[in-house]
């Protein structure tokens, strides 16, 4: 199994937006030091052996990072080389922080009133937030997302550090303690908005980056949002393998270089037990997990 997360928070705080898609470190924790086996590093040779996957590059995904490495696990980190540059938060670190901090029930969207009372009102408004934004070029995204913050009356809105982007002096820091940094795209923009040269040219980009400035041979790719998979004649370009998170697909290998992970996020927080009845068989007649987080990013 390949596994996903996206990061750890000290004080996770249930129905908190900004911890949606974080794990309790405490959890973390005792997550790695009761594993039976550890994480291996990435073969597409020898996929037997789980494999621990961390996405964006967050203080909070860094953190997921050392952990595993404290506790002796192989992790690999996919990044966004233009939040690392540019320091700008991810588009739904902002609008998860705006939806804990508003002060407004409900809001004019789109020529349509959307309530923001209960946790459905609020998933149904992420949902259409992140399905607009998530194809714009990122700083449009990240200043569209702070208009929306106004909106939900969350002025003067702070970040809570685990949201915040990495520097690339930490990067390197990761990359030093073992951690195995790879490409997420240059700045987590949906790939259906690419055609396949821009495509190409992003993940040419992100390569390039990663090599000068951090020393990191990107050969693998996590695709933003993992859901929409890559055009079938671009998938030479990931001659060791590229990765998606879809709950809608079987996990493990799904064709010849395309891999589809399990996100433990739920799992870990407590809301889907281990051996539930989400325990399913794969295609390859292994037991898995079946996703059943709704909302990747
Ligand atoms: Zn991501």
């Amino acid at each position: 199994m390949i596994h996903l997360l996206h990061g750890t928070v000290e004080y996770w705080a249930k129905g908190a937006q900004t911890c949606r898609n974080y794990v309790s470190t405490a959890n973390l924790e005792e997550h790695l030091s009761k594993r039976t086996s550890k994480y291996g590093d990435w073969s597409p040779d020898c996929p037997d052996g789980d494999v621990l996957t961390v996405d964006d590059a967050t203080r909070g995904g860094a953190d997921a990072c050392i952990l595993a490495r404290q506790f002796g696990h192989s992790v690999l980190l996919f990044v966004n080389p233009w939040q690392v540059i540019t320091g700008e938060p991810y588009f739904f670190s902002v609008l998860d922080a705006a939806m804990d901090a508003r002060t407004e029930h409900n809001m004019l969207y789109r020529g349509e009133t959307l309530w923001l009372k209960n946790p459905y009102h609020l998933r149904r408004f992420r949902k259409r937030a992140k399905a607009l934004l998530m194809t714009m070029p990122a700083s449009q995204a990240v200043a569209a997302a702070y208009d929306l913050a106004e909106k939900l009356g969350a002025k003067s809105l702070e970040l809570p550090p685990h949201i915040l982007p990495l520097t690339p002096a930490e990067l390197c820091g990761l990359r030093d303690m073992g951690v195995r940094i790879e490409s997420h795209g240059w700045s987590h923009t949906d790939i259906q908005s690419f055609d396949d040269a821009a495509l190409i040219e992003d993940i040419t980009r992100t390569r390039e980056w990663l090599r000068s400035e951090i020393a990191a041979d990107a050969l693998l790719y996590a695709i933003p949002f993992g859901v929409s998979d890559i055009p079938l004649d671009l998938a030479p370009m990931f001659p060791h393998g590229y990765f998606l998170a879809s709950s809608l697909r079987p996990q493990g290998k799904i064709a010849g270089r395309s891999w589809n992970r399990y996100d433990l996020t739920e799992q870990l927080n407590g809301s889907i037990q281990p051996n539930d009845s989400s325990e399913r068989r794969n295609v390859a007649g292994k037991k898995t997990l079946t996703a059943r987080a709704p909302d990747i990013r």
